[in-house]
């Protein structure tokens, strides 16, 4: 099967025009670096998160799920080193103020201040102005709780998901009688304030991300994270489909790890504007439980039953963004060919990740005979797979070019042999070949299909 690379532009575009992303408060000229998702978005990023969460938990013995909350002790944010490190290096146009990273500007992926500013000792800014000194922007956002707004009351919005999962630590483990390994997972909201947002949904301020961290023995180390790089690699390619040419791995540098890690890998895909991280996999070593345990004054080692050495747990973290999983999959199910001489767009989802599963229509929508029997597969279907789609506008080309563009798998017709023989025309969205079978083998023929493998 064909593919082909879309540009930015392509994705926005089929984004905007059928319902996937949209500009947040858009009436209002949008936020940058803000999105909503739309009723076709919202159902991808949600199979998206259900496989996520699958794989991750529910496959999984020993890794749980947590939900924390937003809004965070600030002293949690303290503790982690968010408050004093979670910075970008910004560099400012003298002229027009306008802010840029300054990593960016230089071309390489370095938070060294001092490299930087050599770096960009005789460049220009984008509008050709001279550029200031390199320094660090903390990118947390706050806000203050209750009535007052002073430093007592100052909090963060959470930058990562991670810190709830560190301050549950103990609590997991015990109501859930944890023993070592085990892991915590979380799907949420993260909040970053970032210099330049950009690349529409790459790089926003406001995203979901997906993480789970997994507490190990620290002589368990190396192993357990060369098994936590394999799990985010295989989800890409089994899971979801991802086509593995558009993957590759990124090691971190000694001036681009983050000031927790110990050891960091990234899968680049191959997004419209070039390879970029998707998925990261981290060693943080036991930089989290150790820091909260000397703020909180609490006990955070653990004792191994059986050989009863006492340690700080290490953790293994694996954290991607959930917009970021849902460009990439966009970007490589994006395809143009041409069927019976059209030319079309087709989405090549994996049909567990399609976020319409069926569309059905009557051959003629002003013949009520066929619209009443295709009212009632229309309804049969629904209730078993959910998302399916009435659609009895324009003709039928049209109709099966509109849902290729969404990348529905299958196309269901009803016409004047239906009602003679209550069969119907199954036609696949990557072939578009049409077949004929019996109302009463729909459901069992989709349900095969959809499984996707
Ligand atoms: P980057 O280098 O792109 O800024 P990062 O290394 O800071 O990302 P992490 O802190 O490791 O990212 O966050 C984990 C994951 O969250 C990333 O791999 C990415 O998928 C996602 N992510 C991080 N920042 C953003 C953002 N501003 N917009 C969208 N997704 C993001």
């Amino acid at each position: 099967m064909s593919s082909t690379k879309p540009t930015m532009e392509d994705i926005v575009s089929l984004s905007k025009r059928r319902g996937f992303v949209f500009q947040s408060s858009e009436i209002y000229g949008g936020l940058s670096g803000f999105y909503d998702y739309g009723p076709l978005g919202i159902e991808l990023s949600n199979n998206l998160k259900q496989l996520w969460w699958d794989a991750m938990v529910h496959a999984k013995d020993n890794v749980f799920g947590v939900d924390g909350a937003i809004i965070q002790n600030p002293m949690l944010w303290q503790a982690s080193g968010h408050v004093a490190g979670f910075a970008d290096p910004m560099v400012e146009d003298t002229v027009t103020h306008k802010r840029y990273r300054a990593d960016q500007l230089a071309g390489v992926d370095s938070t060294d201040l001092t490299e930087l500013a050599k770096l960009l000792e005789h460049k220009k800014s984008p509008d050709g102005n001279p550029l200031g000194k390199p320094r660090s922007f903390n990118m947390m956002m706050q806000t203050w709780v209750g009535p007052i707004e002073d430093d007592a009351a100052k909090v963060y919005l959470r930058p990562e998901t991670a810190g709830s999962i560190f301050t549950n630590y103990l609590n997991v483990k015990d109501t859930m009688r944890a023993k070592l390994p085990f892991g915590i997972a979380q799907v949420g909201k993260a909040f970053r304030n970032e210099i330049s947002p950009r690349d529409f949904i790459f790089r926003v301020r406001e995203l979901e991300q997906m993480e789970m961290q997994y507490f190990i023995n620290p002589k368990d180390q190396e192993k357990v994270y060369e098994e936590w790089r394999q799990f985010a690699w295989n989800f890409l390619i089994s899971t979801l489909g991802i086509k593995e040419s558009n993957l590759s791995w990124h090691e971190h540098g000694d001036t681009e790890r983050a000031h927790y890690a110990k050891a960091a890998h990234d899968i680049y895909f191959n997004f419209p504007q070039g390879p970029k991280e998707l998925w990261g996999t981290h060693n943080r070593s036991d930089f989290d439980l150790t820091n909260h345990a000397k703020a909180s004054g609490k006990d955070l080692t653990y004792t191994d039953d059986k050989s009863g050495e006492q340690f700080t747990p290490y953790v293994i973290e694996s954290s991607v963004g959930l917009g970021r999983m849902l460009l990439a999959v966009m970007t490589d199910a994006f395809d143009r060919d041409e069927v019976g001489g059209e030319q079309r767009i087709v989405m090549r989802f994996n049909p567990k990740l399609a976020p319409v599963k069926a569309a059905v229509s009557p051959l003629l929508k002003n013949k009520p005979e066929l619209v009443d029997l295709a009212r009632k597969v229309y309804a049969q279907l629904k209730s078993e797979f959910g998302s399916v789609l009435w659609d009895d506008n324009g003709n039928i080309g049209k109709r099966y070019r509109r849902q290729d563009e969404i990348g529905t798998p299958y196309c269901i017709t009803i016409d004047f042999e239906s009602l003679d023989n209550n069969t119907v025309t199954l036609r696949d969205r990557d072939t578009a070949k049409q077949t004929r079978l019996s109302i009463d083998e729909l459901s069992q023929n989709l349900r095969e299909g959809l499984r996707g493998n």
